[in-house]
């Protein structure tokens, strides 16, 4: 019997980890794949990533990562170079680095500092114990479902060859399941979240989800000082999307090129992400030298669950964190931060709850989880929903793109770098949004996007 079980050794699962093992409870990650690994990501971290990572004593591991300075902005023919801002929190720069070599990182100073690592094992089934097991704190969603009271979970090594090729049953599956039991389970398993599924969770179809789909190019700008955005993407018939293009210089003679797509209404679910990609490194600044010749391989991508869209997030005995409770930063597609400060604070609050608290500390987490984050995620929710509309999008970066001032000051409203000692426009104008968005509950946005929706 563990203290705690983390599915998933990802940003949200090792962070977790770490200030559980720091704090001296008996923790397991279960990763079903073996570090490093690979993972589809634009490998950007902000000031916001690199905080927590330097928190976990790991600044240093990224000594030899492609350090950045601030973004460079393009829309409807104008750029804008910003840099990252000062604040109290934060450090004023950012570094790339590919998941293939961070989330190791991650995860080995979790181990450091006590953890268990289960790598190359998969998470086939939570334990269900007293069935609907409701808690007296009463977890019941907005939804009306609840998560399961859970003995442990169900494991399975994974066959190295299954391992390789994704393929369920390729290798030799011999290794048989065990049972590995735990008084608190954390599901840390990202945007699929196959196991939070299990339990019972899911993604408010009302709120918006993001799709990406990123490639590697040989460039010589491999090691330019700024990250690049292109807001005005556009599909094959040139109509502008919701969503950005990236470049994203890594240093090592790569740049790790995409395009995320918000699919906030109907418009915009049938758009192709991989045509959406050929047209913007078609489109993309000559500079950078993108072209099948420099290309590294096809593109991957995946779903970005975002704005708080995935729920439950806490039961009896049971959290959910990262990519699992769809804790992505609309406003720009960012997840590892807030994978590794969710699974921090999981990492809080299951503290309480073992050192006595019990059931009642995880209702903090989801309290806390809203306090973070649910008044900026709503106002990130309306505002992705108001670009969805290209005449909105249009006007809004058209306007911004001709003032670096009026950029930057989006730039950190959009980062989440608002100064919370020194209020400036930054921090009125996102009062300012957060007052409209108020006026405009998700649910009458959502309605109006469908119905201004075009097949
Ligand atoms: C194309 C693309 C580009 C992106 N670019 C950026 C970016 O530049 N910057 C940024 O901040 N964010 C970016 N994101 C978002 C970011 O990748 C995620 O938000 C982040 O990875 C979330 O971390 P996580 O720990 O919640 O989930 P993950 O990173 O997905 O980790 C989950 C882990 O759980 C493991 N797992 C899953 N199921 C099981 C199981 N049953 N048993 C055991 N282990 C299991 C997986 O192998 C994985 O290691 C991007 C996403 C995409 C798709």
């Amino acid at each position: 019997m563990h203290d705690v079980v983390i599915v998933g050794g990802g940003p949200a699962g090792s962070s977790c980890a770490y200030w559980l093992a720091d704090a001296g409870w008996d923790v397991v990650v279960v990763e079903k794949k073996h570090f490093p690994r690979v993972k589809t990501c634009g490998d950007g971290l902000t000031p916001r990533a690199v905080r927590q990572l330097a928190d976990m004593g790991l600044e240093d591991a990224l000594a030899g990562s492609h350090k950045y300075g601030g973004l460079r902005a393009y829309g409807f023919g104008q750029s804008v170079e910003m840099q990252w801002p000062e604040h109290p929190n934060f450090p004023n720069y950012g570094y790339t680095i590919t998941r293939h070599d961070l989330d190791g990182l991650v995860a080995e100073r979790a181990v450091k500092a006590g953890a268990t690592l289960l790598a190359g094992t998969e998470v086939v089934a939570p334990i269900i114990g007293e069935a609907g097991f409701i808690s007296e704190a009463g977890f019941i969603s907005d939804a009306g479902s609840t998560l399961p009271h859970l003995k442990g979970v169900t494991i399975r090594e994974k066959a190295a060859a299954e391992e390789a090729t994704g393929d369920r049953t390729a290798g030799d599956r011999t290794a048989g399941d065990r049972e590995l039991l735990a008084r608190y389970v954390v599901v840390a398993d990202g945007a699929n979240s196959r196991v939070g599924r299990m339990l019972g969770t899911n993604r408010r179809r009302d709120l918006p989800l993001g799709m990406a789909l990123r490639g590697y190019y040989t460039s010589d700008r491999h090691d330019d000082p700024f990250i690049e955005s292109h807001l005005d993407i556009r599909d094959a018939e040139g109509n502008v999307v919701p969503g950005y293009g990236w470049i994203f210089p890594m240093g090592d003679g790569r740049v790790n090129v995409g395009v995320g797509l918000l699919s906030t209404d109907r418009r915009w679910k049938g758009v192709n992400t991989s045509h959406l990609m050929d047209a913007f490194v078609n489109w993309a600044p000559e500079s950078w030298g993108l072209s099948p010749g420099t290309s590294l391989g096809p593109p991957t991508g995946g779903k970005l669950p975002m704005g708080l869209s995935v729920g439950p997030r806490a039961g009896a005995n049971v959290l959910l964190a990262g990519d699992a409770a769809g804790t992505i930063n609309p406003f720009n597609g960012e997840g590892i931060a807030y994978g590794y400060e969710t699974g921090r604070l999981a990492a809080a609050a299951l503290g309480h709850a073992l050192s006595g608290e019990g059931p009642r500390a995880l209702a903090d987490y989801d309290r806390q989880i809203e306090a973070a984050y649910g008044p900026y995620y709503k106002v990130a929710r309306a505002f992705v929903r108001m670009i969805s509309n290209p005449q909105a999008m249009k006007l809004c970066v058209g306007v911004g793109m001709r003032s670096e001032f009026v950029m930057s000051q989006l730039l950190r409203i959009m980062a989440n770098l608002m100064r919370p000692d020194a209020p400036g426009p930054a921090e009125i104008g996102f009062r300012a949004m957060e007052l409209i968005s108020r006026l405009l509950p998700d649910e009458v946005a959502a309605l109006e996007a469908a119905s201004a929706g075009t097949p």
